[in-house]
C-alpha cells in the first residue's frame, strides 16, 4: 500500500511495499512512482492521474511492471484510488500494489512449455491422436490424414479400424476388449505397444509403431485413448529384406557346405589315387618317396633304426606267359593282401613298379627286418594262388646309414634283392 501525490510521488509506503521492491520504507518515501516503474510502462500512472485530477475516473486498476532494486522484474496488478477533501478537491491517491511476479512467471513458463508442445505435435514425425471410447477419432494430425490420402473431413468420419489392414484390426480390437475388461474389473488397463500395418486410401500398405495410453476419469471411466504413431515402414519393409536375404544367404551357405564336403570327399578320393598303385593300392613309387623322406627326418630325431625291404617275384613272366596278364594281375592282388596282413599299420607298402615291392619298417632293427622278409617270403611260398599254385619272391633288405639319400638306400637294397636272385631265388639277401 502507499499513498501517492498528485505529481506521482510516494508520500508514504507500508512494509510490504518495501519488501516487495527491495527499499528502504524512507529510501521509497523520498521517490516517484515512475522511479519504479520499468522504462516501457511509465506512461500508465502519469496518464491515470491527469485523468482522475480532470474527473474523468476516481480509480483504476491496471498492470505494471517495475524494476526491484535488486534488478529482476516486477510484475504488479495496480488498483489506485483518489481522495478528495471535503470540498471536492483532488488530494492523493491510495495505491495498491499486487505482486505478481510468482504467477506471470508459471504463466510465461506455461506459454512456452505449450509452445514446445504444438510444436512438438505439429512438426514430430510421430503422430499423437486420440481415440474415443466409440472407436472415433478426437484427434488426428491433419498432415497424416493427407499422407494417407483422406481429406480431414474424410477422416473425422471414419474408424481406427478403417485405416488398418485385417490382421492388425484383430490386434487392435484384441487390445481394445482387454482393456475395457480391465477397467471393467476395476483394473488399471494396460499400454499397447505394437507394430500395425495401416491402409491408405489407394489401398496401399504401411508399417506403424502404436504406443497407446488408455485415459480414464475420477470414476475409473475411459475418457479416450491417446496414441503415438510411429512411421517405420522403412525400417520394417529393410528388416524384412535382411531376414529374407539371411534366409537366402543360409541356404546358400548350407548348399556350399554339402558342395565342399562333396569337394573335399573327392579331394581325397583323387589324392588316394594320385598316390596309390590302382591294381593293389599300394602306395606307388612317387608317394613312397615322400614317406621315405618324412621318416628319414623322424630317424634322425629319434635316432632309431630303420629298414627298407625289397621283394621282385620269381620268374613272373612265366606266369604271365603261362596263365594270361589278367591272372598275372589277380596273383600281384592277392600277394598284395598277404603282405599287408602281415605288416604292421605304422609299416608301408608300396608297388615299386610292375611286379616289384618296396617296405619301410620305420622303428625296426636289421635283425627284425630280415625276420619280417623272411616271414612274408614263407608266407607267399605256403599260400595257393588261384589258377596258377605256388608263386614266390626274392627279397633284399637293407638298413638304413646316417646321412645316407634314398637314392644310395633303394640301390643297396635293390642289390642284395639281385643277391637274392642270383643265390637261387625264394631267400632274403641282406645289403
Ligand atoms: P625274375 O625271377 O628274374 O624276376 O624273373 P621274372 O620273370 O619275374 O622277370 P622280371 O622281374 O624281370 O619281369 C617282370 C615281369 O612281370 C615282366 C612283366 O611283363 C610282368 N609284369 C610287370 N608288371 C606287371 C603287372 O602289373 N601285371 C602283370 N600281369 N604282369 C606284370
Ligand atoms: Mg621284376
Ligand atoms: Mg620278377
Amino acid at each position: 500500500m502507499c499513498l501517492v501525490d498528485l505529481e506521482g510521488n510516494l508520500i508514504e509506503v507500508n512494509d510490504k511495499m518495501s519488501e516487495i521492491f527491495g527499499f528502504g520504507k524512507a529510501e521509497l518515501e523520498t521517490m516517484a512512482v515512475n522511479d519504479l516503474a520499468l522504462d516501457e510502462d511509465t506512461m500508465l500512472s502519469p496518464q491515470f492521474i491527469r485523468h482522475a485530477v480532470h474527473g474523468d475516473a476516481d480509480r483504476a486498476m491496471f498492470e505494471k511492471r517495475y524494476r526491484h532494486n535488486d534488478g529482476h522484474i516486477v510484475f504488479g496488478i495496480v488498483s489506485s484510488t483518489l481522495i478528495h477533501d471535503q470540498q471536492g478537491n483532488p488530494q492523493f491517491f491510495v495505491s495498491h500494489v499486487q505482486d505478481i511476479t510468482a504467477s506471470k512467471k508459471v504463466e510465461s513458463e506455461l506459454r512456452v512449455s505449450e509452445q514446445r508442445y504444438r510444436l512438438l505435435i505439429e512438426n514430430a514425425s510421430d503422430v499423437i491422436w486420440t481415440l474415443k471410447p466409440d472407436g472415433s477419432f478426437g484427434h488426428f494430425g491433419h498432415p497424416v490424414m493427407e499422407t494417407l490420402g483422406y481429406s480431414v473431413v474424410e477422416a473425422s468420419h471414419m474408424r481406427f479400424d478403417q485405416f488398418l489392414e485385417p490382421e492388425s484390426i484383430v490386434v487392435a480390437n484384441d487390445y481394445l476388449t482387454r482393456m475395457r475388461q480391465d477397467i471393467e474389473n476395476g483394473r488399471v488397463p494396460p499400454n499397447f505397444r505394437g507394430e500395425l500395418l495401416q491402409r491408405r486410401k489407394d489401398g496401399s500398405c504401411l508399417w506403424i509403431e502404436v504406443l497407446a495410453y488408455p485415459i480414464t476419469d475420477t470414476h475409473g471411466h475411459l475418457v479416450e485413448v491417446v496414441g503415438v504413431t510411429r512411421n517405420i515402414d522403412e525400417r520394417k519393409r529393410h528388416d524384412l529384406e535382411l531376414t529374407h536375404a539371411r534366409g537366402e544367404a543360409q541356404t546358400a551357405k548350407a548348399a556350399l557346405e554339402v558342395a565342399n564336403s562333396e569337394l573335399e570327399a573327392v579331394n581325397a578320393e583323387l589324392i588316394r589315387l594320385a598316390s596309390t598303385d590302382p591294381l593293389t593300392h599300394a602306395e606307388n613309387r612317387r608317394q613312397f618317396e615322400n614317406t621315405m623322406s618324412n621318416h628319414i627326418a623322424l630317424a634322425k630325431r629319434r635316432d632309431e633304426p630303420m629298414c627298407l625291404v625289397m621283394f621282385d617275384i620269381d620268374h613272373f613272366k612265366r606266369v604271365n606267359d603261362g596263365y594270361g596278364h589278367l591272372v598275372g594281375d589277380k596273383v600281384l592282388i592277392e600277394l598284395s593282401g598277404i603282405a599287408l596282413s602281415t605288416l604292421r599299420a605304422s609299416d608301408t607298402f608300396s608297388c615299386w613298379g610292375g611286379e616289384e615291392f618296396l617296405i619301410l619298417l620305420p622303428d625296426c632293427s636289421m635283425d627284425n627286418a630280415r625276420n619280417i622278409a623272411d616271414k612274408l617270403r614263407q608266407r607267399f611260398e605256403q599260400h595257393v594262388f588261384a589258377e596258377v599254385g605256388h608263386v614266390t619272391a626274392s627279397f633284399g633288405v637293407a638298413q638304413w646309414h646316417l646321412e645316407e639319400s634314398v637314392t644310395n638306400w633303394i640301390q643297396r637294397v635293390d642289390k642284395a634283392m639281385y643277391a637274392a636272385k642270383d643265390a637261387g631265388r625264394n631267400t632274403v639277401c641282406v645289403g
